[in-house]
């Protein structure tokens, strides 16, 4: 290498032996910048620091005035050092103080120097500090400099992202970047606050040996490597066990493209050559591709930034041996889980009551282990952005599931606050926890059944705890969801007899497979539809595939002997599918007869009314059905136009607009007309001042989430249902003019003294 006296891979080497030797962190980084600075042949290295305060300070010199070292210090928008810091990119200069970003620093006497290199350390694609040198006479330092340059300021990132720096900064300054708090607001999934430690569900692997003597061996190693992650890849791929791992094949297909990529293998072998070992190599290309790639506004690009961070991280651990997630019975006490995205069964691999909170990078609120995440009672969020990368292992975190809040490594005034949060909640619990066995009976004796939504195993034992009345909404593609292949007429067969056993003597009622739309199996093909929402879902698939659905027909039947069974069919658009659903309910029971065999003592079939369809229908459907259950979730959808997945306009719209509320009225209507049982079953029922309304328009059965039972149910025991269908009544039959009855009810609520 021009300039240098010797290659990169003896200064690593010798840097390796500085960092075994017995010394304190400050007199190791004085040892450092000498070794870089003769290396390099320049007269000056220095290394500064980010802070958590934003700004930088200069930590070690040699060839400055070391007087400056912990005084000086640059904000992120001064200098030349601020502008590596905040662009993350190398910066060679052979005349540096003729640059427009340079500001001098009298105290540090660098005047005297013309030309001026500087790196960032990076830490998962961020600058936690910068490596410099300057050279008193103006030179051009070389692609092979620079390049080397980069591979020692890894050695830095190490020191600090272990914590090592931390006892060397200035008072008052919070300490590096890497300790600082950091505030952020994800999506909120699951109530409840969480208070813990940082465990990362895929572990970071701790590059233990930076410097490798033998760069023909190394290459060896990564060829090895490379062929067992291609070889595994192509393994997943042919065999299931794609949901397990929360994997779809696209991702696979892009894991097996970038793992043939010839540039990405070059650069490998290129690091290598400079002295790192195979996994330190693979570390420094990926910083290097995360650099570039988080700057990218194109979310496709950044799609497959992460696609390869994945892969990256397969690689490392094929290189050193380290188990790949954490060992899920090793999890230690108050763990908040932290994963770019997850399967729902490695979830249910972890203690339950070690986990007090669940942080998802990608997740949002409909992704598989985010509805598991919701059975099990654990909070949290989801689409935290950049979260991986701002945790280590071990750090203080906070997350409050009900407002999507995190807060990573919390100043002590703000952990009490959420301590507090948490107290209160606990509180409201217990006094939910009093009214399970007390009736859902209003003040003026008016009773209402509430039943709880359920769609997995693990939610049953809140019909115990909760005091449900029955399961008024089994959702049963989620079972299939979590299930690692389609599950076959028996496995389905005992899991609803399963299920039937558990709720002993309290009803549930089974939803057909609600499938398509955003609710994909992994191991059926994905069909690609421009508008999934209006597309080949729920009973259209059932009818337009009957073998699916009549399995699914077959099992319950099988499964509910001389008990009640209770069907409901998702997404009905006209009365001609319901009857075509029921000419196979039919068929099967028929052959049932004719088998001699026991089936279920009474069939109840109904329907979902979520389509607005169905609204102008009412009498014919009344008329042919058995109970009818109003899903507002896809009701409000198709009424508004309005996806309910998408943030821009999921919320745009309220449910209680006078539209919707009387759109419902006229369904409560029909039902007291001709004595068919009507719930509601959509989200709408378990929030207490949605649920005022629905009881004043008339509304006497609801089933939601276990969580809002509690609440409904104060609520129903502390208001006077009469007084309040009066008002409700009142309000939409006069001209009421305004998108919302909310504020109406709210008050409403207050006058009423009513708590929940
Ligand atoms: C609904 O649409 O309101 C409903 C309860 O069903 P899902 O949320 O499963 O679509
Ligand atoms: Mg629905």
């Amino acid at each position: 290498m021009r300039g240098s006296l010797v290659g990169p891979r003896v200064l690593l080497r010798r840097l390796r032996e500085v960092m075994s030797e017995p010394a304190s962190a400050q007199e190791r980084l004085d040892r450092i910048v000498v070794l870089i600075a003769n290396n390099m042949v320049a007269e000056v290295c220095s290394v500064y620091v980010a802070r958590a305060d934003n700004t930088l300070e200069l930590y070690a010199t040699e060839g400055l005035n070391r007087e400056a070292v912990h005084l000086t210090t640059m904000r992120m928008d001064e200098g030349l050092v601020g502008l590596i810091a905040r662009e993350a990119q190398p910066l060679a200069l052979s005349d540096a103080q003729s640059h427009p970003s340079f500001s001098y620093k009298p105290e540090t006497g660098e005047e005297i120097y013309a030309s001026f290199l500087g790196v960032p350390i990076l830490r998962a694609g961020n600058a936690i500090g910068v490596l410099v040198v300057q050279n008193r006479a103006a030179r051009i330092y070389s692609e092979e400099e620079i390049e080397a340059f980069q591979t020692t300021a890894m050695v830095l990132a190490e020191m600090i992202a272990g914590g090592e720096l931390e006892a060397l900064a200035r008072p008052g300054s919070g300490g590096t970047v890497v300790k600082r708090t950091v505030a952020l607001v994800a999506q909120p999934i699951a109530e409840g606050v969480g208070l813990g430690h940082v465990v990362l569900h895929e572990p970071r692997v701790v590059i233990k040996n930076l410097v490798a003597d033998d760069p023909e061996a190394e290459l060896k190693r990564l060829n090895a490597s490379l062929e067992l992650l291609r070889a595994s890849i192509d393994d997943l791929m042919d065999h299931g066990g794609l949901s397990h791992a929360g994997e779809h094949r696209d991702v696979l297909e892009t894991f097996r493209m970038f793992a043939q990529d010839r540039g990405w293998i070059r650069k490998l072998q290129e690091a290598i050559h400079t002295g790192l070992t195979a996994e330190a190599a693979v570390e420094r290309v990926q910083s290097d591709i995360r650099v570039r790639l988080l700057r990218q506004t194109d979310p496709y690009l950044r799609e497959r930034l992460h696609d390869l961070d994945d892969l990256a991280n397969r690689l490392l651990h094929q290189l050193t041996g380290a188990a790949f997630t954490l060992a899920a019975e090793n999890l230690p006490e108050n763990a908040i889980l932290v994963a770019r995205a997850m399967g729902p069964a490695a979830l249910l691999e972890y203690q339950r009551l070690r986990l007090r909170g669940l942080v998802l990078e990608e997740g949002g609120a409909t992704s598989h282990v985010a509805i598991v995440a919701r059975a099990l009672g654990i909070p949290t969020v989801g689409k935290a952005e950049g979260i991986i990368g701002l945790v280590e292992q071990g750090d203080a975190i906070i997350i409050d599931g009900a407002s999507g809040e995190i807060q990573i490594r919390p100043s002590p005034d703000v952990e009490a606050a959420y301590a507090e949060r948490a107290r209160m909640r606990a509180k409201r619990q217990e006094q939910y926890r009093a009214l399970r066995d007390k009736q859902a009976i209003s003040k003026d004796k008016v009773s209402v059944d509430i039943q709880m939504n359920a769609g997995l195993l693990v939610d049953l034992p809140n019909l115990d705890e909760t005091g449900a009345a029955g399961v008024g909404l089994f959702r049963t593609e989620i079972l299939f969801m979590v299930a690692p292949s389609l599950p076959r007429a028996q496995a389905q067969e005992a899991l609803y007899r399963t299920i039937i056993d558990i709720a002993d003597r309290r009803p549930v009622t089974f939803r057909t497979l609600d499938i398509g739309g955003d609710k994909v199996l992994p191991y059926l093909r994905k069909i690609d539809e421009e508008n999934p929402a209006l597309g080949w879902r729920a009973v259209r698939i059932g009818l337009d595939r009957p073998a699916l659905l009549r399995t699914q027909l077959r099992a319950l039947l099988n499964a509910t002997r001389d008990r009640d069974l209770r069907i409901m069919l998702p997404m009905i658009s006209t009365l001609e599918e319901f009857e075509a659903a029921r000419g196979m309910l039919n068929r099967e029971r028929e052959r049932l007869r004719r088998l001699n065999q026991n089936g279920p003592r009474q069939v109840h079939l109904g329907v979902m009314l979520e389509v607005p369809s169905l609204l102008f229908d009412l009498d014919r459907l009344f008329a042919a059905v058995d109970f009818v259950s109003i899903g507002t979730n896809d009701l409000m959808q198709f009424m508004f136009a309005a996806d309910r997945e998408n943030a821009r306009v999921a919320t745009r719209f309220d449910t209680l607009h006078p539209s919707f509320l009387r759109a419902l009225a006229s369904v409560a209507r029909l039902s007291r007309e001709t004595g068919k049982p009507v719930s509601i079953c959509g989200e709408m029922a378990g929030r207490p001042i949605e649920a005022l309304a629905l009881l004043g328009l008339g509304f006497r059965s609801f089933s939601m989430s276990p969580s809002n039972i509690g609440p409904v149910k104060a609520l129903v025991r502390g208001v006077d249902i009469g007084k309040l269908e009066t008002f409700v009544r009142g309000k939409l039959e006069t001209a009421f003019d305004g998108p919302t009855l909310r504020a109406d009810l709210t008050e409403f609520a207050a006058a009423h003294d009513l708590s929940f």
